[in-house]
C-alpha cells in the first residue's frame, strides 16, 4: 500500500526548543541556561504559586463537575481579567463596551485576533515590530493576512528608533493591523515611554489602523497597573481595538493555556454583536476553552484576600527580574564593561546587542545559552551564577 504521507519532509525544530535540547546534553556545571521564555525563581526552579496552590484546594473542595464551558469561556473569569486589564473602575468597563472572551493563553487571543480581523473587518495586511516574538508573524500569516515588519530597534540596538518606528507607521495604508507589544517587548525589553505612546496612539486614530495589543507580561514590567498603561490609554481615547493577554507569566499557568482577548467597542450594542461573532469562531474551531485554569485565575481575582496575596507574588516576581537586571549590570562593570542595557529594558528579556555568532560561542565555549537573536532570559539569572554570567558576556564582548 502506498502511504499518502511519504512525500512529506520534517519541519525543522523549533530555535528554542532545539537550544533546551542542547543545554540537556551539557555536561558542563557551570552552565546556565537563558533561552528559556519562563520565569524562573532564585532557586532556579518555575514555582507553583501559592495563590493558584490556594485556589486548587479550594476548587477541589467543591467537586465542581466538567460540563462545556460557555463558547467564550467563564463568565467570572472574562469579567475579573477585563478588570485587571483595563482597571475596575475604567469607563469603557463600567459602560460594557469591552467584549473579552477567554483563549487559549495569549496565543489563542492572538490567533483569534487575527481571524476576526481578517473575515470580518476585511483587514489584509497586517505589520509587526523587527524583532518580534517568531510566532506573531506565523499566525497573522497562517489566518491570511500578509505581514510586513516596521522599524523598531536602532541600527546599534541600544533602544528605540523612535523617529523611524513613526515614519513607518504613517507610511502604512488605512485598516492595517498594527501588533504592538503593549509591555515587556519580547525579545528586546525596549518599551515606549508614557509620550511616545500618547504619539502612537494619536497616528494610529489619525491613519485609522486597527491596533492589536499583545500583553502577555502584566506584571513583569513597571508594575500590574503601570503595565497596562498603553492598553488603558488606546480605551481612554475612544479608540475601537484589540488586546490580546495572558495568565501564562503572571499566574504560572503556562500549561494550562489561560488568556483573554478584548475587544474594546464603541458601545455595548456593538460589543454584544462582536461577542456573537467571536462565539461563532470558537465554535468552529475549538468548540470551547478548558475549564480548569480559568477557575484558578477566577478564584483567586475573585477573592479580595486571594487576589491581594496574588499581587504580592507578582510584585516579588516583578523586582526579582529587576533585582538580577541590576546586578547584572554591576557585575558587567566590575568587567570594565557597560552592561546598562540590562537596566534600561523592562521584563524577563534581555537583548544583549550580540550578535548570532556571538551567542554561538557565548554557548560553546562558556556554556551560557541564549536564542541567537542575541536574547537572553534574565529570569534564568539568579545569584549563584549572574557573576559568570557577566565574566562571560563580558569576554565575548572583548573578543570583538
Ligand atoms: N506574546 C508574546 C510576546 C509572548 O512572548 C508569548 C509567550 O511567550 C505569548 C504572546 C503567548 O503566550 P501564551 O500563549 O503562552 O499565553
Amino acid at each position: 500500500l502506498k502511504s499518502d504521507f511519504a512525500a512529506l519532509a520534517p519541519m525543522p525544530d523549533d530555535p528554542i526548543l532545539g537550544l533546551v535540547e542542547l543545554f540537556k546534553k551539557d555536561p558542563r556545571e557551570t552552565k546556565v541556561n537563558l533561552g528559556v521564555g519562563v520565569y524562573l525563581n532564585e532557586a532556579g526552579f518555575l514555582p507553583l504559586m501559592e495563590c493558584v496552590e490556594e485556589a486548587e484546594r479550594r476548587l477541589l473542595e467543591r467537586h465542581l463537575p466538567r460540563g462545556y464551558m460557555p463558547m467564550s469561556g467563564m463568565p467570572q473569569y472574562c469579567a475579573s481579567v477585563q478588570k485587571l486589564v483595563f482597571g475596575k473602575d475604567h469607563a469603557a468597563v463600567k459602560a460594557g463596551r469591552i467584549s473579552t472572551i477567554q483563549t487559549l493563553g495569549g496565543t489563542g487571543a492572538l490567533q483569534l485576533a487575527a481571524a476576526f480581523a481578517h473575515q470580518f473587518l476585511g483587514v489584509n495586511q497586517g505589520v509587526v515590530s523587527d524583532p518580534t516574538w517568531g510566532n506573531h508573524i506565523a499566525i497573522l500569516k497562517a489566518d491570511g493576512l500578509e505581514v510586513g515588519k516596521y522599524a523598531y530597534l536602532k541600527a546599534d540596538r541600544s533602544g528605540i528608533d523612535f523617529e523611524a518606528f513613526k515614519a513607518a507607521l504613517n507610511a502604512l495604508p488605512a485598516k492595517t493591523l498594527v501588533l504592538l507589544h503593549g509591555c515587556c517587548h519580547n525579545p528586546t525589553g525596549f518599551d515606549f515611554s508614557h509620550d511616545e505612546w500618547r504619539e502612537v496612539v494619536k497616528i494610529l486614530v489619525e491613519r485609522d489602523l486597527l491596533p492589536l495589543i499583545d500583553m502577555a507580561y502584566q506584571g513583569f514590567g513597571a508594575g500590574l497597573e503601570e503595565d497596562a498603561f498603553a492598553i488603558r490609554l488606546l480605551a481612554d481615547e475612544g479608540v475601537t481595538f484589540l488586546a490580546a493577554t495572558s495568565c501564562s507569566k503572571n499566574f504560572g499557568l503556562y500549561g494550562e493555556r489561560v488568556g483573554a482577548l478584548h475587544i474594546v467597542c464603541d458601545n455595548e450594542k456593538e460589543a454584544q454583536v462582536v461577542t456573537s461573532i467571536m462565539k461563532r469562531i470558537v465554535r468552529q474551531e475549538y468548540s470551547n476553552p478548558p475549564t480548569h485554569g480559568g477557575q484558578i485565575v477566577a478564584e483567586v481575582l475573585g477573592d479580595p484576600e486571594l487576589q491581594a496575596s496574588w499581587r504580592k507574588e507578582v510584585e516579588g516576581m516583578r523586582s526579582r527580574i529587576v533585582g538580577m537586571r541590576e546586578a547584572l549590570y554591576a557585575a558587567g562593570k566590575a568587567e570594565g564593561l557597560d552592561f546598562s542595557f540590562a537596566v534600561k529594558q523592562h521584563g524577563m528579556f534581555s537583548f544583549t546587542g550580540l550578535s548570532a555568532e556571538e551567542m554561538d560561542l557565548l554557548r560553546e565555549k562558556y556554556g551560557v545559552y541564549g536564542v541567537r537573536n542575541g536574547r537572553i532570559c534574565i529570569a534564568g539569572l539568579n545569584h549563584r551564577n549572574v557573576e559568570y554570567v557577566a565574566k562571560s558576556l563580558a569576554a565575548v564582548f572583548k573578543a570583538r
